[in-house]
């Protein structure tokens, strides 16, 4: 019997998982996502890992956030008419919109749905 749910499954065993393989260009999308987690919209990703890869188009950037966002690796943020965000925190968590400079920020909230042991 092997023991899962101790730690969290790779994002490679996540697209696995849905019957997908985590590409070079799926896996650039997701580091840039993890490298700065402010964010960004598709054109912004775009933009970095085009910095890195080099030769990416942007319906590619998209299509590997569609894949990551359908493989619940990273979540869309939208806020009114803005473009979508992206944001790769899966942890429980509220998003603080700054109306004067347009800014995105993680807040955390507390994990009340497990009560802890002993209790
Ligand atoms: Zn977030």
């Amino acid at each position: 019997m092997s023991v899962l749910g101790n730690s969290s499954p790779t994002p490679d065993e996540t697209i696995h998982g849905h019957g997908l393989r985590m590409t070079d260009q799926r896996r650039a999308v997701y580091d840039v996502l993890m490298g700065e987690r402010d964010h960004p919209t598709a054109v912004e990703v775009f933009t970095r890992v085009r910095s890195k890869v080099g030769n990416i188009s942007l319906a590619t950037v998209y299509n590997c956030l569609d894949t990551l966002t359908a493989c619940g690796l990273v979540k869309t943020v939208t806020h009114e008419r803005e473009p979508a965000r992206y944001c790769p925190n899966l942890n429980e968590h509220a998003h603080f919109f700054c109306e004067a400079c347009g800014a995105i920020a993680d807040i955390p909230l507390r994990a009340r749905k497990r009560p802890k042991q002993g209790q």
